[in-house]
């Protein structure tokens, strides 16, 4: 028997646990229904009829329809207000609502079902022809832009001119003729982009709307977003179809939009902006210049404190900071969203760590409510204090995203990707964002906008980015069209240098040094609580003693990559590597190893003092050799003169060592196999730097883990430890110290995953080299895959780049895999992460589960793989 699925749900029958099915937004309003809030009813087309909506190749299905039909007929009755009649009109607004909050990149349509007819007699009805031809201009104009694909300025230019040929300057000052007259604007522009004349009939407006929300799904800045936070495109979006109230209705009516603590600094008190007499986005999109939430007690102090006491319960039902959109029609309050805010990363933690205060959630709770990747923000420079004291503002604005930015001025977005891509630090001044300038936005170190507030799109996103912003700088007189503005009595070109401080909101035209952030009060208190609860430990890849102590003060507990060859490229040491290259005569060779030898071990020895006893795992040199050859004709003049050689002579040894794949080439431990006077001299290196700081700090527990790059083979290994071991012990003996050391490898061929077993016979540890196994897994290298990634999204072939969030389906299967193997030969065997992965918090989760010992990552990444790791803990206990 086919039970046929149910694809619509009045808010009365769904409610807060239902977001998959009802997404965010439906299972929120139905939940705010259940609470006896005052919500406009209505219903929710779920998310499976969107994906159905697909799967039938782009069309909503005849079942679906009758549906929403029933549906309508429900709502009526609800009501006491029918479809497409002109003498008592429903009239809807249809939004749309992913499982997770997607801000800005989908569109809503209010006022669906007027018409020509319609909309006449409502004005009669309302006795407010302005407000009936303001909602449906609103109306076509939101729905033409939905269903044209347009973007919202276009619409917006035809209510300049407009407002530009009556002498007014707010939307407000238009009169019902005027609105009228840009309803049929509005209506041509449709037919013309179109062909057909715009829909009146409400059911066929409706569909359509529908249909549009779930094609805005797959929208590029849609599935940008999607790719930037980790949402499979496979969840769909559900459609909100709500009766409508109007907060445009004249000066007893306004709308807004409020959080229940500061969504920047975390501090517990009301924050919002609204609006009077107007509709739906105005107050974001910067139309006019809001009021604050506080201003709204004295205007109508009845809907104020009503609306405050929602806020309390609903903070008290969800325990957590709530953002809410409401509106009040002729003075009656009515709610038409809440969710848990976005916040800032400070937010975030003072959040947290108050309501675990509070005692409304548990210290795991609060460790599982930050977003590790959010920390990023407070993990890079602040400006230094010094040099911001001294630098004069050339203005200020609203401190929409706290943070420091610094960088080149640019006026588009995509000037803003395309220079940053090249490698500029960017700052990106616009007279307003949206959300077509998403993916511009987010190479941005920091975004400056002309309006808008504090709730405005450019603040929304660069929030929830972690990116600075200021925002609303009136005083900035903007010529876009020659990429310049004016400032404080300073002209600022396209390139030029300015500072923005988001906490402040202050605009400096000049660059500002930045200094290191640190881990200190909510944070470290937040760190503390993640450091209870996970499991893994959390290393991180330093190849300086500067990045260690980096690390070190951001809570590392040891190296677990140091890539050696690293070193060698200082400009006063890349010729002796360059002579042990070149030689042909083991001799010459092991003369240019005795001039690395005292470098390396004097490097290794800064890197243990920084680590203050803690693991340091070492990888012996990996790297193709060519990456070090000299190219420049001078630079080979002059390493000939050195090895005492023709130069001709030289460029044949050079030429010689060209291979066609270097990546698979002469590299990792082939390069010991063939050279092991190579690993002679890391060893030695190694084991005396060790022995020396254990001589300084008898305390100390250093026993270094050396590792060997690129094993496929257990024989590999065998050989390689083979000389590490008799060099090693040689010294520990001679030395006297009574020394440890582990000697381990790398796993990142998918042959060593395969016999890990077998490796781990002789390994003593494991390290996941998630870099070279997905290269090798997937058979193409990180270097070149973004010639080709894009076209991958683009096809659905691949959601997001393997490099960057691990594959776990495939390359996950080689690394549990060898996990487990490698546990079945050596209980205690321990294992690590050292990709870039091993920073990614989804990756984390995934090394929590296999039952990885530690993850390393990047030193700014270190805070993050902790909060992570907790998380993973709290949420998979093992
Ligand atoms: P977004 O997800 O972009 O915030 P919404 O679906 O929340 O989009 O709609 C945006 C705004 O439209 C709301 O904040 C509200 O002001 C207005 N709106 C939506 N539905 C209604 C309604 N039924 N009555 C009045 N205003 C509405
Ligand atoms: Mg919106
Ligand atoms: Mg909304």
């Amino acid at each position: 028997m086919i039970v046929s699925k149910k694809f619509v749900y009045l808010f009365s029958e769904g409610n807060g646990k239902m977001r998959e099915l009802l997404g965010g937004k439906g299972a929120n309003l139905a939940e705010m229904t259940n609470l006896g809030l005052p919500v406009p009813q209505g219903f929710t087309v779920t998310t499976e009829a969107c994906t159905q909506y697909y799967a039938d190749g782009g069309k909503i299905n005849d079942e679906i329809q009758a549906e929403i039909l029933k549906y309508i007929t429900e709502l009526e009755k609800i009501s006491g207000k029918k479809f497409g009649d002109p003498k008592n009109p429903l009239l809807v607004s249809v939004r749309s609502g992913a499982r997770a909050s997607m801000p800005g990149m989908m569109d809503t349509i209010l006022n669906l079902g007027l018409n020509e007819e319609v909309v006449e007699s409502f004005a009669k009805l309302t006795n407010n022809p302005r407000f009936a031809y303001d909602s449906y201009r609103r109306f076509i104009q939101m729905y033409s832009d939905v269903v044209m694909e347009v973007g919202k300025k276009y619409f917006e230019e035809l209510i300049d001119k407009m407002k530009e040929e009556k002498g007014v300057k707010l939307d407000t000052e238009l009169d019902a003729d005027d609105l009228k007259e840009l309803a049929k604007q509005f209506k041509a522009e449709y037919k013309k982009a179109k062909g057909v004349e715009f829909p009146s009939d409400p059911v066929e407006q409706l569909m359509g709307a529908v249909k549009a929300v779930f094609r805005s799904w797959d929208n590029p800045r849609a599935i940008y977003y999607r790719r930037m936070n980790d949402i499979p495109s496979s969840w769909g979006t559900a459609v909100n179809v709500q009766a409508m109230v109007f907060g445009n209705m004249g000066d007893t009516s306004g709308t807004g939009v409020a959080f229940t603590r500061n969504p920047s600094t975390g501090e517990k008190k009301l924050y919002g902006e609204f609006l009077m007499n107007a509709q739906g986005e105005d107050v974001v999109a910067g139309v006019r210049t809001p009021q604050t939430i506080d201003q709204l007690a004295k205007i109508m102090p009845d809907a104020y404190n009503q609306f405050v006491k929602i806020c309390g319960i609903l903070e008290n039902h969800y325990r957590d900071m709530q953002d809410m959109e409401f509106t009040i029609e002729d003075k009656k309050l009515y709610m038409l969203q809440t969710r848990n805010g976005k916040r800032t990363a400070a937010a975030a933690l003072k959040i947290a760590c108050d309501l675990v205060e509070e005692g409304m959630i548990t210290k795991q709770e609060a460790v599982c409510m930050v977003d590790p990747k959010q920390l990023d923000a407070l993990l890079h420079p602040q400006f230094d204090a010094a040099a911001l004291k001294k630098a004069q503002p050339i203005g200020s604005a609203l401190p929409a995203s706290p943070g420091a930015a610094c960088g080149r001025v640019v006026f588009t977005a995509e000037d803003a990707t395309e220079w940053a891509k090249r490698g500029e630090k960017v700052v990106l001044c616009r007279l307003e964002t949206s959300p077509e300038d998403i993916e511009g936005m987010h190479y941005s170190q920091g975004i400056l906008t002309v309006r808008g507030g504090m709730t405005s799109h450019a603040a929304v996103v660069a929030r929830g980015m972690g990116t600075c912003c200021v925002s609303g700088c009136g005083d900035i007189k903007m010529d876009e069209a020659n990429k310049k503005f004016t400032l404080g009595g300073k002209t600022i070109s396209e390139g030029d240098y300015i500072s923005l401080d988001g906490s402040t909101g202050k605009i400096y035209g000049e660059a500002i040094p930045t200094v290191p952030a640190s881990i200190s009060g909510y944070f470290g208190t937040l760190m503390g609580w993640a450091d209870e609860f996970r499991q893994l430990k959390v290393r991180t890849n330093a190849d300086t003693p500067k990045d260690a102590k980096q690390a070190a003060s951001f809570g590392a507990e040891g190296i677990g990559l140091c890539r050696t060859e690293h070193m060698f490229f200082d400009t006063d040491r890349i010729a002796a590597m360059r002579e042990m290259i070149v030689s042909e005569t083991e001799e010459q060779r092991r003369t240019a190893l005795a001039k690395l030898l005292p470098m390396q071990r004097g490097d290794f020895e800064a890197l243990y003092e920084a680590m203050g006893g803690y693991a340091v795992t070492i990888r012996f040199l990996d790297p193709p050799l060519h990456e070090f050859l000299p190219t420049a004709e001078d630079d080979i003049v002059a390493l000939a003169g050195e090895m005492k050689m023709s130069v001709q002579a030289l460029k044949d040894v050079i030429a010689s060592l060209h291979e066609f794949n270097p990546m698979m080439g002469h590299r990792g431990c082939r390069l010991a196999v063939s050279y092991p006077e190579i690993a002679e001299m890391q060893t030695t290196a190694v084991i005396e730097a060790a022995i020396n700081v254990k001589k300084k700090h008898s305390d100390w527990d250093i026993v270094p883990e050396i590792m060997i790059p690129l094993v496929g083979d257990i024989k590999e290994l065998q050989y390689v430890k083979n000389v590490v071991t008799t060099t090693a012990d040689a010294i520990i003996a001679k030395s006297g110290s009574s020394l440890h050391y582990k000697v381990g490898t790398m796993i990142e061929i998918p042959r060593a995953a395969l016999t890990a077993d077998e490796i781990a016979k002789e390994a003593e540890f494991f390290s996941f080299g998630t870099n070279d196994l997905t290269q090798m897994t997937f058979g193409f290298s990180r270097d070149d895959a973004g010639k080709f990634l894009e076209a991958y999204y683009a096809k659905k072939i691949y959601e997001n780049d393997p490099f960057a969030k691990l594959d776990q389906i495939g390359v996950g299967k080689l690394v549990k895999m060898a996990s487990d193997l490698g546990k079945q030969t050596r209980p205690d065997i321990k294992l690590g992460i050292c990709g870039e992965h091993g920073g990614d918090p989804s990756t984390i989760e995934f090394c929590h589960k296999v039952g990885l010992t530690y993850v390393s990552c990047s030193p700014f990444r270190v805070p993050i793989a902790r909060l992570a790791a907790a998380q993973a803990a709290i949420k998979y206990p093992r």
